[in-house]
């Protein structure tokens, strides 16, 4: 069984350094690519910042935060990322861009090392079939702020092998997280069962209803972390909107997943949530 040292996590932003962050915390070397050196410095600050923040609330022991911090590795090149044992994708939400991604990576890596895909809803088998290791290939869904949440939905895809899930489960489980094993569905579990809860929350909107701020409320007070409008801040417009295309595609249109031109109009004006300071809400 191959050993885990190093992992590397591929695409700095959102997702990535929170994965990252787990990581470096759960006691693996990380190597952090992104396509520019500023955005691997943003998830570099992002990391620091939530372990100042888990020190400051006695979630995380100020040794092991400044421990953590020296095993994160800004790597600038796919070739330094490919010499980890387990390579953790965390771009953009694409098919073309990920399985790209993967081809180049097969070519680079060793034929030991275990690809992982953070994707929320591509079918890992087509992710798989971009390279030769089918095998020690799966999804690694983890759930935003991946710093903080447990979950981390382990899909393995048709040809995944016993030793490859039996490995990640082994580290999923090191990270202190829970992994919960998924087939290879559309969207998995939870982002299939979250899609109409969004979508009705849009129609509600689109009609005229009643406004974002009511909505949440009206969610958040029958016991929800965070209302739908709060969530897709935090997630990202831009990213909810990938997933709701990709789920309803992959439904070949069914209705029921049909995306909410409210969702185009977020993207297509650059309100993305948190991360660009305005969305449903501002956070400027
Ligand atoms: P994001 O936009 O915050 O970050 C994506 C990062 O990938 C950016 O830093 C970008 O520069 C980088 N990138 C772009 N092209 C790249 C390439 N060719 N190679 C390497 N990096 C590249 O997006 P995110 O929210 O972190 O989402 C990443 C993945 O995680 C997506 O597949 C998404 O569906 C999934 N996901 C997102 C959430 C969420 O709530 N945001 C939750 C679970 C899973």
């Amino acid at each position: 069984m191959v050993s885990i040292e190093t992992i590397a996590v591929i695409g700095a932003g959102t997702m990535g350094s929170g994965i990252a962050y787990a990581a470096a915390l759960g006691g693996y070397r990380v190597a952090l690519y992104d396509v520019a050196p500023e955005f691997i410095q943003r998830g570099i600050e992002r990391i620091h910042t939530n372990l100042a923040e888990g020190v400051a609330r006695k979630k995380v022991d100020v040794q092991l935060a400044q421990a953590a911090r020296q095993r994160i590795t800004p790597t600038h090149t796919l070739g330094d990322a490919a010499n980890a044992e387990l390579i953790v994708e965390a771009a953009p939400e694409q098919l073309e861009l990920k399985r790209q991604l993967f081809g180049q990576l097969d070519a680079l890596a060793p034929a030991h090392t275990i690809f992982a895909s953070n994707t929320s809803s591509l079918s890992i088998n087509v992710l798989a079939s971009a390279t030769k290791r089918a095998d020690r290939f799966l999804g690694l869904h983890f759930f935003n702020p991946a710093h903080l949440m447990p979950l981390v939905e382990v899909i393995r895809g048709e040809a995944t092998s016993d030793e490859t899930l039996r490995v990640a489960l082994d580290v999923i489980t090191r990270l202190g997280k829970t992994p919960v094993q998924c087939k290879d569905t559309p969207a998995f579990i939870v982002n299939r069962v979250a899609r109409p809860f969004y979508g009705e929350a849009f129609r509600l909107l689109g009609e005229g209803a009643a406004d974002v701020a009511t909505i949440d409320a009206l969610v958040e007070s029958a016991g929800f972390k965070m209302g739908p409008f709060r969530l897709i801040d935090l997630i990202g417009c831009d990213v909810n909107f990938a997933v709701t295309q990709s789920v309803y595609n992959a439904f070949f249109q069914d209705p029921k997943y049909r995306p909410h031109p409210i969702q185009q109009q977020m993207v297509e004006s650059g309100r993305l949530g948190r991360k660009t300071g305005r969305g449903f809400y501002s956070y400027e």
